[in-house]
C-alpha cells in the first residue's frame, strides 16, 4: 500500500460502530466482523490483529490496511499530592490539551478536554488565554478516557466523565456527541449515560443535544444578574440568563434529571450574602443542585478567591434558603489541574520531558 493510501485511511477511534459496519461491508466483508471488531477494541482492549483469535485470517490481515488506529500519545503525567493525576496530550501540530483524574471517596471522575483552547472568552478562565486553535476530533476525545486508563494502576476504575477539561463542549457537538456513543456502546466501553456530564457556559440553542444523547447537563452560571454574568462570560450577551434558566428547566423536565449549576466564588464579585439569595431565587423553578466552586487563581487571573469565612456564609446562607449545595473541593491545584487552571501552553512549556 503506498503511503497516500494510508492516510486516506479512517481512524477507527472517529467511527461509530454504524459507521465501521458500512465501510466494511462496503469491502466485502460480513456484517458481524464490525460488531467482533469493536468488542476487541473496546470491550478487551486488543488492537493488535493477531490476537484477535475468533476473526478469519484474511480479515486479520486486513484490518491494518483498512484502518488507522493511531490514538493521542500522552507527554506528560503529573500526580498532585492529593492524588490527582493530570495528562498532557499531543493532538498532533505541535498543540496539546490536558485531561485530569480526580479522585474523591469512592468516585474517580475524568475531566476530558473538548478543544484546544476556547473562544468563549470566560474572564477567569485560564484555558480562555488561549484562543480556540483545534475543536477535537472523536478519536482525540476518546484517546484521552483510553490513554489515561492505561496509565492508571488496576485498582484505580474511572467511574465519572465529565466534559469540563480545555473548551466549550457544545461548541464541538461532533466531537463530543461522537464520543459520547462510542463510550456509551454496550458493545464497547458500556460506560452509563448516567455518569458522564457535559458541561457548558451557556449555549443555549444546543443544550437540547445534551437532552437528546440522554447525558447529564452542567451550567457554568458564576452571575446573578445579566449585568456581572455579562461581564463574567461574554456568552451571556448572546443568551442572558432568563433563556438560559428556561432552557435548564426544559432539560430538567425532558430528562427528569437534575441540572448542576457551577457557581464560583470570587471575592468581593460573587461571594455577597445577598448573591446567595439572589442564586437561590433565579434557579427555584430548576430542579437542581448547586455547586459552589471556591476561585483558584492562576497566573494573570486578576481575581482573588473568596475569603473561607465568606466562603462558608455564602453556602450556609444557601442550605438555609433550601438549595441543594456541595462544595466543591479545590483538588490538584499544586499541579494547575483544579477548575479553571487549564492551560496547556503553560503545561507543555513547563514539560520535564
Ligand atoms: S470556562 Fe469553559 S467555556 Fe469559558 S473560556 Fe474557559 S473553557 Fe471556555
Amino acid at each position: 500500500m503506498n503511503s497516500e493510501a494510508v492516510n486516506t485511511k479512517p481512524n477507527f477511534y472517529d467511527l461509530s460502530l454504524n459507521q465501521i459496519t458500512d465501510i466494511l461491508v462496503q469491502l466485502g466483508h460480513k456484517k458481524f466482523r464490525a460488531e467482533q471488531l469493536f468488542k476487541w477494541v473496546y470491550e478487551k482492549q486488543v488492537v493488535d490483529p493477531e490476537l484477535m483469535l475468533n476473526l478469519s485470517k484474511d480479515f486479520r490481515k486486513n484490518i491494518p490496511e483498512i484502518f488507522d488506529f493511531s490514538l493521542p500519545a500522552v507527554l506528560k503525567e503529573l500526580i498532585s499530592k492529593d492524588g490527582t493525576r493530570k495528562y498532557l496530550f499531543d493532538v498532533g501540530n505541535g498543540q496539546s490539551v490536558e485531561t485530569v483524574l480526580i479522585p474523591n471517596k469512592e468516585r474517580n471522575t475524568l475531566c476530558v478536554s473538548s478543544q484546544v483552547g476556547c473562544n468563549m472568552a470566560c474572564k477567569f478562565c485560564y484555558t480562555a488565554k488561549q484562543k480556540l486553535k483545534k475543536r477535537l476530533s472523536v478519536s482525540e476525545i476518546i484517546g484521552q478516557y483510553l490513554g489515561v486508563k492505561s496509565h492508571l494502576p488496576e485498582d484505580i476504575q474511572i467511574t465519572n466523565i465529565v466534559f469540563m477539561g480545555m473548551g466549550e463542549p457544545l461548541d464541538n457537538p461532533d466531537g463530543v456527541f461522537g464520543a459520547v456513543e462510542i463510550l456509551h456502546n454496550p458493545l464497547g466501553i458500556n460506560f452509563s449515560k448516567r455518569k458522564i456530564t457535559i458541561s457548558t457556559s451557556g449555549l443555549v440553542d444546543r443544550i437540547p443535544m445534551i437532552t437528546e444523547a440522554g447525558v447529564r447537563l452542567a451550567v457554568s452560571l458564576n452571575g446573578v444578574n445579566d449585568k456581572i454574568r455579562t461581564e463574567l462570560m461574554p456568552i451571556n450577551k448572546k443568551w442572558p440568563l432568563d433563556e438560559l434558566l428556561n432552557a435548564c428547566k426544559e432539560h430538567a423536565d425532558r430528562s427528569k434529571d437534575k441540572v448542576t449549576f457551577e457557581y464560583i466564588l470570587m471575592r468581593g464579585l460573587t461571594d455577597r450574602l445577598e448573591d446567595a439569595v439572589a442564586l437561590k431565587r433565579i434557579t427555584k423553578s430548576v430542579p437542581c443542585k448547586i455547586n459552589i466552586i471556591p476561585f483558584n487563581e492562576h497566573p494573570e487571573s486578576g481575581y482573588q478567591r473568596s475569603k473561607e469565612g465568606d466562603i462558608r456564609a455564602f453556602q450556609e446562607k444557601l442550605i438555609s434558603l433550601g438549595a441543594h449545595v456541595l462544595r466543591r473541593k479545590t483538588m490538584g491545584d499544586d499541579i494547575y489541574a483544579a477548575c479553571g487552571q487549564l492551560n496547556s501552553v503553560v503545561s507543555q512549556q513547563n514539560s520535564i520531558q
